[in-house]
Parts: C-alpha cells; structure tokens; sequence
C-alpha cells in the first residue's frame, strides 16, 4: 500500500549504519517511518530529513502492523532561522520534545497547520536584541496555552466554573478546575488574579492572534503573570519529562541569547 502526507520532522534517529527512524507529525496524527538507506544515500534526501522540516511524505507499507517506509520526501519548507539562530533552536526543540511526548487524539488537521504557521512565525519575525527573552518567554508561553486548549484544557475564562454565573470583578483562577471562580465559589487551590490577565489570556488563547502586534503590546508585569501562570498549568496537566525545557530557561534566565 502506498500514501502521501504532508509532514512535520519531530525527530530522526539513527538505525544501525543505514537507515534512519523518523518521528512525523502528520495532519492525521503522528507517525514513525523508516527512511531506508537515508544515512548513505545523501542523494534521496538531501537537507529533507531535518528536524523542524516540512515535508512532502510518500510512504510504502507492508502489513498492518509494519511500520511505513519513507520513500520519497520533498521539502515543502526550511525554517533556516531556526538553525541559525541559538534561541529560537532552543524553543522549537523543547515544542518538538512536547509533541513528541504527549498524544492528542483530536483536531489533528487543525493542530497541524496552526504548527505549521507558528513555526513560520518564529522563523521569520526578527526579534530586536533588547527585546528578544521577552519576546521568547511569550512565544513559549503562547504555544504552551494554545496547545493545551488542543488538548481539550483550554482554560475557561467566560464564566465561573463552579456555578456559571458570569463574573464582573474579582475572578479566581483554579488550575485543577481549569478556569476562573467567583468570589462565593472560590477554594484553597483558587488565588485572585488581576482583571488585566484575564483579559490578556482572553486574546491569547483565541487564535489566530496577530503575534507581532500582541509582541509589541504588552506590559511586562502583565505577561510575566501570563507567562508563570501557563508554567504551572502545563506541569499540572502534562507528564512531560523533558531536558529541552529546562535549557531554554536557563538560557533565557542567564540572558545567553543573542
Ligand atoms: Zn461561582
């Protein structure tokens, strides 16, 4: 049986001498191929087969149970910048270290082309200098919302979560709830949050969003809230256990980025 798919590089790994194992996210869910020979035969493959690629994938497969053989794969696009550039490297290694580890059976098609256009963003926004951990953390912060509403825990920010009544000032947020409590339902694990981070989370969550005008925007108090609020609310839903992650704060914390 033969079929083609558009695809996302997660990961290669090599096989013996010759051949390479690749982790694809494809806009029908993710997948492993097998790219015979791929290790030798710069030829067939040439730059095609790089982490953060997007490919155009013809797959041979035998059996059910066999894993599909990568015949043929055209380069559909190259984020250059993010070979180039150390931090944005940083970033989409531990987002691909994120999808690599976590399964998310539903919206494969459109959780695939918004991938698709985020990577592109980063790739090619120039980031100014003073302006870049910033402009990174939100980045980060971006994808970890958006992604965990493809999830299916997309935070709930309309209404109380306990008994629905929309709320007009002093709003709650749970993250065991996944969302915002009023006054008289508020718990232990419930802290007040700021009516400007709500709303702030109110746009970020709605995509598509205009990056590059929300980049400029915002103040920092305000997405620092954001930014750590997002951390926790990953780590309480995820069972990622990654080293990516752990490198990009690093280098975003001791400003060794350029
Ligand atoms: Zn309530």
């Amino acid at each position: 049986m033969f079929f083609c798919s558009e695809a996302y590089v997660l990961n290669k790994e090599k096989i013996g001498e010759k051949d390479l194992l690749l982790e694809l996210l494809t806009p029908s869910g993710k997948i492993l191929s097998i790219a015979k020979g791929a290790q030798k035969s710069k030829r067939r493959f040439v730059n095609v087969l790089e982490e953060f690629n997007f490919i155009y994938a013809h797959f041979r497969k035998k059996g059910q149970e066999e894993i599909p053989i990568l015949e043929v794969a055209d380069l559909k696009y190259l984020p250059e910048n993010l070979r180039k550039d150390y931090s944005k490297f940083l970033l989409f290694s531990y987002i691909n270290e994120v999808l690599s580890q976590v399964s998310y059976p539903k919206l494969e098609v459109e959780y695939f082309f918004w991938i698709k256009e985020f990577l592109k963003l980063v790739n090619e926004l120039s980031l100014e200098s003073t302006f870049k951990v910033k402009a990174l953390e939100i980045l980060k912060s971006y994808f970890e919302w958006n992604f965990m509403g493809f999830l299916g825990w997309k935070p709930q920010l309309d209404y109380c979560v306990s008994c629905y009544r929309v709320i007009q000032r002093l709003y709650y947020f749970s993250i065991p709830l996944g969302g915002i409590l009023c006054i008289n339902c508020k718990d232990g694990e419930s802290f007040l949050l700021d009516q400007g981070v709500i709303e702030l989370l109110r746009k970020f969550i709605k995509i598509p969003i205009n990056l590059k005008e929300f980049l400029s925007m915002l103040t920092f108090s305000e997405v620092k809230t954001l930014i750590e609020l997002g951390e926790k609310y990953v780590s309480y839903f995820l069972s990622y256990k990654g080293k990516s992650l752990r490198i990009l704060k690093e280098a975003l914390s001791n400003g060794k980025i350029s």
